[in-house]
């Protein structure tokens, strides 16, 4: 790694944002920019079929929130906790909450008890929305129990019927908008406050990049609305004037199913779902011709499924992205044809952002707390990624430094690792961890297990083969070999039927370390 600090500056022109001195809040914003007259883009509900012009939009937000003002007292400020799976009426809850400057707080309906009791700490919610399903899984305090709205039950229907007159509040670009809950695969659920602003500023970086359309897009989001991958895509792509087809299911067939039923043009998809499509055989099945571009970003997209996504598909481009939660997501973008050609690459900064790249290693100098600091004395955002720039700015993330592994103090990156295995035809999936060797000694009566010292961490594979593949241990640990520095080898493999994954494609490699430590004490 270069020990040099060097900051990046955008080269994309620079943009000029609303004034922050009137009120003027994100759903103000979108429906500036509808576009007149109405054109036929709509949101559309994937499972449902239903389409709600986006022409009709205003109206329905100020009805639902002047509803909610009415009857829960709703107001400036106030937190609301909201568990859904991805509906129609998921972003017009969110701009409804929004234009009464109530702040959105969605989690994962999956979540567990103890990770939405620690969510709920955080944010202190006033209000929760959520589907029985979910209200009755998930266990919420007494009191926001009583203060729940059933999205799929009557009451929820009658706050969108008419009222008599729309309250109207006084929401700036700095007051706060959303707390989203970073996804918590290293440490603890962390909730990150977003303003209006942050909002405004990624919708107008992404408008000022994309070229003019002849016709309205029409985006396909496949990934969670409680992340903030997908909770900005469905309010962006309403605000640039497209067609928003919300899927909840994210089964591949289900997919393609609406990529062509619905015609759509964009897929906002999580890395595993272009290494699918890339592999898969069903695909042959669904006409894709309307496709032009995959949205990529949330988690590191290996290079070998890049180069055979679009070997496979010559004419559906991947544009991808990278951000954090505190970032109101992509901070870098490919935006159009030619920067997507860039194999491997992240995109280029975003208009109006900069980036610091900083010494892994040292950090800081000597100061110890601005190094652990999420934002330091300075006002930069520590990310905790492995990243470069090429000459013509283009960002290239290696990895999480969180997710190194330290192999007799060399540092070896899984993402790496990874790409090289899902490159094996046999190979359709692969996470590569630390594996803290165990040394055993056998005496009578017990057995002693400690890990290796020597080693420190080995860097070993979970692999799931394709169907009917024999492929074994040692062609796999000798394929990586051939192609690697020997620190990089592989040294374990194990094999699984999934990788498992969290919503925006992260490998959950905490519970693949615990498995291999449960598989070798097993051994
Ligand atoms: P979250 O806040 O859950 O969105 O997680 C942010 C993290 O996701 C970043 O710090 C990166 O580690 C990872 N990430 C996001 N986008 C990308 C990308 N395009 N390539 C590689 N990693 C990414």
């Amino acid at each position: 790694f270069s020990s040099q600090t060097k900051i990046y500056h955008s080269l994309r022109p620079p943009i000029s944002l609303p004034p922050t001195t009137t009120p003027f809040s994100l759903p103000d914003y979108v429906f500036s920019l509808l576009p007149r007259p109405p054109s036929s883009a709509a949101l559309i509900d994937a499972s449902t079929r239903r389409r709600i012009p986006l022409h009709h939009l205003p109206h329905l937000v100020q009805t639902l929130a002047s509803n909610l003002r009415r009857k829960y007292h709703l107001s400036k400020n106030d937190v609301a906790f909201v568990l859904s799976p991805n509906t129609i009426h998921t972003p017009i809850l969110y701009l409804s909450l929004f234009s009464l400057g109530t702040v959105v707080s969605p989690s994962n309906p999956l979540t567990s008890d103890s990770d939405v009791s620690r969510q709920i700490h955080v944010s202190k919610p006033a209000i929760a929305f959520a589907t029985s399903e979910i209200a009755s899984r998930i266990s919420l305090p007494a009191a926001l129990r009583e203060r729940t709205i059933l999205l799929d039950s009557p009451d929820f229907d009658s706050l969108l019927q008419p009222c008599d007159e729309f309250v109207r509040s006084e929401v700036f670009q700095d007051d706060a908008a959303a707390i989203l809950y970073s996804s918590g695969t290293t440490g603890r659920v962390k909730g990150v406050e977003l303003t209006h602003r942050n909002f405004v500023a990624a919708i107008a970086g992404v408008r000022a990049a994309r070229a003019v359309r002849s016709f309205p897009a029409v985006t396909l989001c496949t990934v969670p609305l409680f992340h903030v991958y997908g909770f900005l895509l469905c309010i962006r792509e309403v605000a640039l004037g497209g067609s928003v087809v919300v899927a909840a299911g994210r089964s591949l067939e289900s997919i393609l199913g609406a990529v062509e039923e619905f015609k759509v043009t964009h897929l906002a998809v999580a890395p595993p779902l272009v290494a699918a499509m890339m592999k898969s055989a069903v695909v042959d099945k669904y006409d894709l011709r309307s496709l032009e571009a995959v949205l990529c970003g949330g988690a590191p997209l290996a290079i070998s499924v890049f180069e055979r996504f679009r070997q496979r598909f010559p004419n559906i481009y991947i544009m991808q992205a990278y951000g954090l939660t505190e970032t109101t997501a992509g901070i870098t973008r490919t935006v159009g044809v030619n920067e997507s050609e860039v194999r491997g690459a992240n995109g280029r900064l975003m208009s109006n952002c900069q980036a610091k790249i900083v010494d892994p290693v040292t950090g800081y100098v000597g100061d110890k707390e601005a190094t652990a600091a999420m934002i330091d004395c300075e006002g930069w955002l520590r990310t905790g990624d492995v990243c470069y720039f090429d000459n013509e700015g283009f960002l290239f993330c290696v990895d999480r430094m969180k997710e190194l592994i330290k192999y007799k103090g060399y540092q070896v990156a899984p993402a790496e690792l990874e790409d090289l295995l899902l490159s094996h035809p046999a190979i359709l999936d692969a996470a590569v961890i630390p594996y803290a060797q165990l040394l055993r000694c056998s005496f009578l009566f017990y057995l002693l297990s400690y890990p290796d010292e020597d080693a420190g961490q080995l860097p070993a594979a979970f692999v799931v083969r394709q169907a009917g593949s024999t492929i074994n241990e040692s062609q796999i640990m000798d394929f990586v070999a051939q192609q690697v520095a020997p620190y990089k080898k592989i040294r374990r493999v194990f094999y699984v039927d999934s990788i498992p994954k969290n919503a925006p494609g992260k490998i959950l490699r905490k519970e693949l370390i615990k498995l291999a430590s449960k598989l070798a004490s097993k051994l």
